[in-house]
């Protein structure tokens, strides 16, 4: 079953990329396994997977522990600087760093293990209440501060676009990343090259690779829906 799902969504992703004219090589798919087990996971690896997205330390660091070490593993949940030691030097990529100070505690620990840890930042781009994230506004001054921390290196941008019905609704978000990216682009940032845009869901991927995601991030689609009876987000 999951199978036919990741077949689904991949066809989806190829279609979007033709429409624009990109090339399918452009754009990861993350399958985002959060509150998933593990064997639900080797499912999605059997079938090629290599990027999975999760939003809590202890689950992704267990899921590791399990799961084969050619994994790329992506860190996209709100991130607490106590946890930040338990994965630095384990994630292809954190998604999640709106902070300075939680690029601080990164590049402490980075510097420490002697790597450099790419990472990116999170927009809020709606303004809603309810998300984490930096606005649109103070992105660029977060930008220029992280960018001289030694240790850790920004890749690009990463938004959760907002609930929607109709995913042509978050298009207008979508294009303000990209207009963002090509903003502090533009500002020639030492250390800051903007390759990546981490944006679009299972609700919302296509449009997000349309207007220019490098990164999907695809749970629901692939997985199916999550029960969080569990307590688990
Ligand atoms: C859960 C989650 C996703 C995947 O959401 P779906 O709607 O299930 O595809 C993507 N990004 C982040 C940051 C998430 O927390």
């Amino acid at each position: 079953m999951l199978k036919e799902n990741l077949v689904t969504v991949e066809n989806k992703v190829a279609e979007a990329c033709k429409r624009v004219g990109r090339d399918r090589s452009e754009v990861t798919l993350i399958a985002v396994s959060k509150t998933k087990p593990v064997e639900m996971l080797q499912e999605i690896y059997a079938e090629g997977i290599r990027d999975f997205g999760e939003n809590k330390v202890q689950e992704m660091c267990e899921k590791m522990d399990q799961m084969p070490a050619d994994i790329k593993w992506h860190m996209i949940g709100h991130l607490q600087r106590n946890k930040v030691k338990y994965i630095v030097g384990r994630t292809e990529l954190i998604h999640s760093v709106d902070t300075y100070r939680l690029a601080e505690e990164i590049n402490i620990h980075a510097k420490k293990k002697n790597i450099t840890v790419p990472i990116l930042v999170e927009v809020n781009i709606a303004n809603e209440e309810s998300k984490f994230g930096i606005s649109a506004e103070e992105t660029i001054l977060l930008v220029e501060d992280i960018s001289k921390l030694e240790n850790v290196r920004i890749k690009g941008l990463m938004t959760i676009a907002p609930y929607v019905v109709d995913a042509e609704e978050n298009r207008l978000y979508f294009r303000k990343i990209k207009q963002l990216s090509v903003d502090i682009t533009n500002k020639n940032i030492d250390n800051v090259s903007i390759e990546i845009l981490s944006m679009g869901m299972t609700g919302d991927y296509e449009v997000a690779i349309e207007e220019g995601a490098t990164m999907v991030r695809v749970g629901t689609g692939i997985f199916g829906e999550r029960n969080y009876n569990t307590g688990n987000r």
